[in-house]
Formats: structure tokens, sequence, C-alpha cells
């Protein structure tokens, strides 16, 4: 599978599994570790998870779908804003470590941005990535404005932002993923199906329906398609997640490009980035 370099060299995958939702009730966790679990075996060699998803749980679910495999997925994690600061970061990174059973996270982001002075949580993160708990760190939710300020505190370090961006939010087309290109910040594309809302679109499912996909896969190709994108689409369902992955094996030709263009227009002008 592609991946992207980030700053400290390591190498991050244009795909993997997203967790928001899973950890919320006790009832759906056996199903929620079987999905995550089943996507490791077909070989999803990223999990996307936080702090906030479950208050924690999605993360022990998390921990317990990798311990024990030999090869364990590139693992990102988030910190609450409101506990960003230079000792809570800190606190709240040794607890999403021991949830997981890690001894490192490979990207860990701010997952918006909150009151907390951004020098002080990127402070955090230095001395969190000195000590070897995390490998690399970036920010989520963060439109241009917020992001050359991030940028201008560290310029070597920021190592992704993680957006809504799927076929029917093409804001950060305008301006933000062309800068990030430049700087070849990966952008990470949250809710690539918009949580679902994308799959019933007729335009969708009609060139879904020629070239013998389903529209999942479709929106997803696109997304594989845009260079320096990475996404991360959410399921706790082992045909759906088999499903996603397929994604990977579509090549969408120039014409279907163009034609995904007409049905869902890029942005003219600069759109505020959106949140879910
Ligand atoms: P997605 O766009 O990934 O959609 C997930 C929803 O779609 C779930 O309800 C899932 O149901 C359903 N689904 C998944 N695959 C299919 C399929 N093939 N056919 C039909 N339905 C399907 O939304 P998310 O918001 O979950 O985004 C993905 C990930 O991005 C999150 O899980 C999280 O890790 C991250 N994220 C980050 C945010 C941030 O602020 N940084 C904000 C939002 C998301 P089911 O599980 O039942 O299959």
């Amino acid at each position: 599978m592609r991946s992207l370099n980030l700053p400290s060299g390591a190498q991050m995958p244009v795909f993997g599994i997203g967790t928001w939702r899973m950890g919320e009730s006790a009832r759906m966790r056996a199903q929620e570790l079987d999905a995550i679990r089943h996507a490791l075996d077909l070989g999803y060699p990223l999990i996307d998870t936080a702090e906030m998803y479950g208050e924690g749980v999605a993360e022990e679910i998390v921990g317990e779908a990798i311990s024990g495999r030999a090869d364990r997925p590139f693992i990102v994690s988030k910190v609450y804003p409101h506990n960003a600061s230079r000792q809570g970061t800190i606190a709240a990174c040794e607890r999403s470590l021991r949830r997981m059973r890690l001894e490192r996270i490979d990207l860990y982001l701010l997952h918006w941005r909150g009151s907390i002075p951004l020098a002080e949580t990127f402070e955090a993160f230095h001395r969190l990535r000195e000590a070897g708990k995390i490998a690399d760190f970036g920010v989520s939710n963060f439109d241009l404005d917020d992001l050359e300020e991030a940028a201008a505190l560290d310029d070597r370090s920021m190592a992704a932002n993680q957006v809504l961006y799927c076929l029917s939010r093409r804001g950060p087309d305008f301006d933000l993923l062309p800068w990030m290109r430049r700087r070849s910040i990966p952008l990470m594309a949250y809710s690539p199906l918009d949580q679902g809302r994308l799959l019933g679109k007729s335009a969708l499912r009609k060139l879904a329906g020629e070239l013998g996909c389903t529209t999942a896969q479709l929106a997803l190709a696109w997304l594989l398609a845009q260079p320096g994108v990475v996404t991360i689409p959410k399921s706790a369902t082992r045909q759906r997640v088999e499903e996603n992955l397929g994604a990977l094996d579509i090549t969408l030709s120039p014409e279907i490009l163009a034609e995904l263009d007409r049905a869902f227009p890029p942005p003219r002008g600069k759109q505020a980035l959106e949140m879910l």
C-alpha cells in the first residue's frame, strides 16, 4: 500500500480504519473488537482513534485488538483540547498509551483547537517525542489560518492535519489542501463517507453501477486518488470493513474523475472548514 513520508522519517499508510462511536456501548464491544481484528487480518495498516472516543474505551478496544500481533499497525490518537496543556498533554498521552498497551503512538494529534496556547501543546508534543512516547505529531480540524499559525511555531515537525474532506465536502480543495501539498503535510480525510450520507447520492450510485463497485468504494477510491491524502473509514461490520478495503483496487480514469467533478463540484472560493 502507498504511504506518505512524515517528519520523523516514518511512513504513514494512506488507508486505515476509524473508531469514532466505538466504545460507547458495552453491547457493541465484541462486534467492534471483531471488526478491528478483521481489518487487521485483511491488512489494514492503520487505526485512527482518540481519547474522546467512548471516553477511552475505543482506545482500550484498539489495545485489545492489536495485542499479541507480530506486526502492529500504525496508530493515530488525539488529545482533547481541554487536556492539551504543557502537563495535561503528557498525562493524556500516557493514559492513551496505557489503554492501548503501547510504548509509542505513531502520530499524536491535537483534536481541535481550544483555548490553551498552541505553543504549550507543541512544547508537550516535543517532550513526548524526545521521550519516545510519540513518533510524530500534528493537528486536526485546523483551517488554513490556524495551520499557518501552527506551522510558524514549528514548520518542520507538523506531520498531519486531520479534517472533514470527502466528495460532498470539498472545501479543503480550494486552499487548505494545496497549501498542505506544497509543504508535504498529509491531509487525513475523516468521515470519508460523510458518515453514510454520501452513499445514497444518485450520481454516485450511477457511476458506481457503471464501474461495478459500491458507492462506498467509489467515494473512498476518489479520496485515494487525491495526492497527499490519507483516509480512515469507520465500520464495525465485517462485511463493510472488507468492502471498504476494496477501494484500494479501483483506479479511476480521468473521465470518471471528471464526471465526479461535475456531480460534486470543487469549491470556487474559500469555504470555512466544516467540522463534525
Ligand atoms: P465515515 O464516513 O467513516 O462513516 C462511518 C459510518 O458509515 C458508520 O455509520 C458505518 O456504519 C457506515 N459505513 C461504513 N462503511 C460502510 C459501507 N461500506 N456501506 C455503508 N455504510 C458504511 O464516518 P466517521 O465519522 O466515522 O469518520 C471516519 C473516522 O474519522 C472516525 O471513525 C474517526 O476515527 C475519524 N474522525 C475524526 C474526527 C476529528 O475530529 N478528527 C471527526 C470525525 C471522524 P457501521 O459501523 O455500522 O458499518
